[in-house]
């Protein structure tokens, strides 16, 4: 067998420990809620009740806050919200300032200055939205804004404009809008349920929803978008996934950023989904000091095929309006997926994309892989950096010639 000089932490035996320990899965614990009876621990409207959402909440549990992340939350309000399950709070590590979860629902002074570049609606939704609450941007399927609420605010955001109502945006679904849209859309065959977390709303408003949506005989495919496995794992009852599996093919798009998001609570949560016959997706977005590196996107990828789940996109942090400094570059995740490309299971290498600012939508960003290209040849490079020659299939007609190599260039 060979041996791949980049696999675990690439030889070096301090990113070899370090990868070792963040694929082991651990519980998130009690925390300072070792006192709280299980039975409330355990229910996920008691997570929700008892968030951290306020500056002095915060302080109190992290009693080491610097004057950013203080000034941050005390104006957290005035943008996106400042809220924090219990549960997930138990992540962070107090004495780490630069712990990759602190950094995801922490808020930092940072956030609000706006860079020249940045934007409110950098994905461009709300000019394909032809209703409010749904935006049709590509042909066949719709994104339906379900709610705006969530179990705890992302500091990065793409939809910081629309949840926590922070904003005034006046977010208002109207849901007999938005389904009478579809209906009379034929062309829409696949129906993405986001938000603000749909995993919010009770069983009952959710199983009403999925129920007239797969009343609409061209809805094919229904997917829902959560972060609700990683907030809040305690609302993937056996109630909740038995309700869902009524309307298949029903898909899920989950959103972990980093492997210690993955516990134990977290793994039993998505193993409850997949036997409910969910296929799983993660959603991954590239943060500064939080995933980018390729020890700690590598545990994370593994970790996703161990908990049933395949990483599907890693994102470039959109140009949200305050998200500067949590935005690492395209260089660093290109190196990520050259490093990840061949070096591991292929199930396990999410498509890098880029959310093209102002409406151009998902565009894949890949490491060069075709040198050049004409009508004879394709010259190819490898995972390892191998360069290999394919001969191109001849067109009709065409014959062969001797074609100038149109040659690329490096990235
Ligand atoms: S869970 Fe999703 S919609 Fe909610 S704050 Fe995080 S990124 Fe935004």
């Amino acid at each position: 067998m060979q041996s791949d000089p980049i696999a675990d932490g690439g030889g070096d035996p301090e990113a070899d420990r370090r990868f070792h320990e963040l694929k082991q899965f651990h519980s998130a614990g009690r925390g300072p809620w070792a006192h709280v009876p299980d039975a409330d621990w355990q229910d996920w409207r008691w997570q929700m009740k008892q968030r951290i959402t306020t500056a002095a909440q915060l302080e109190r549990l992290l009693p080491n806050l610097t004057p950013a992340e203080r000034a941050g939350a005390q104006q957290a309000n005035h943008k996106l919200a400042l809220g924090i399950t219990p549960y997930f709070f138990n992540l962070i590590q107090p004495a780490a300032a630069q712990c990759p979860i602190r950094q995801q629902v922490v808020p930092q002074l940072a956030e609000m200055a706006t860079a020249e570049w940045e934007l409110s609606d950098p994905c461009g939704e709300d000019a394909h939205s032809p209703v409010p609450g749904l935006v049709h941007r590509y042909p066949d399927r719709v994104l339906f804004l379900v709610t705006d609420r969530c179990a705890a605010y992302c500091r990065y955001c793409t939809r910081s404009r629309l949840v926590s109502n922070a904003s005034g945006y006046d977010f208002h679904p109207e849901y007999d809008r938005q389904i009478a849209y579809i209906a009379a859309h034929p062309e829409v065959r696949d129906v993405l349920l986001s938000g603000g977390d749909p995993l919010l709303l009770s069983d009952e408003k959710l199983e009403n929803l999925l129920s007239r949506l797969r009343a609409i005989p061209h809805v094919e495919f229904l997917r829902i978008g959560t972060r609700i496995p990683i907030f809040l794992p305690q609302r993937i009852t056996p109630e909740l996934c038995a309700m869902l599996q009524q309307f298949h093919p029903l898909f899920m798009s989950i959103h972990a950023n980093h492997p210690r998001e993955l516990t134990t609570e977290v793994r039993t949560a998505l193993g409850r989904l997949a036997e409910a016959g969910i296929p799983l997706g993660n959603q991954s977005v590239l943060l500064k000091q939080v995933n980018d590196d390729p020890v700690t996107m590598r545990a994370l990828v593994q970790k996703l095929l161990m908990c049933r789940v395949k990483p599907y996109y890693l994102y470039q942090c959109d140009l949200i309006a305050g998200s500067a400094h949590l935005r690492a570059s395209v260089r660093q995740g290109l190196a990520i997926m050259r490093q990840l490309r061949g070096h591991t299971t292929g199930y396990a290498v999410p498509q890098y994309v880029i959310d093209a600012p102002g409406g151009g939508g998902k565009i894949p960003v890949n490491p060069e892989t075709v040198l050049s290209h004409n009508a004879d040849r394709v010259v190819l490079r490898n995972y390892e950096g191998r360069v290999f020659e394919y001969p191109e299939v001849a067109e009709p007609g065409a014959g062969r010639r001797a074609g100038k190599i149109e040659q690329y260039e490096f990235i």
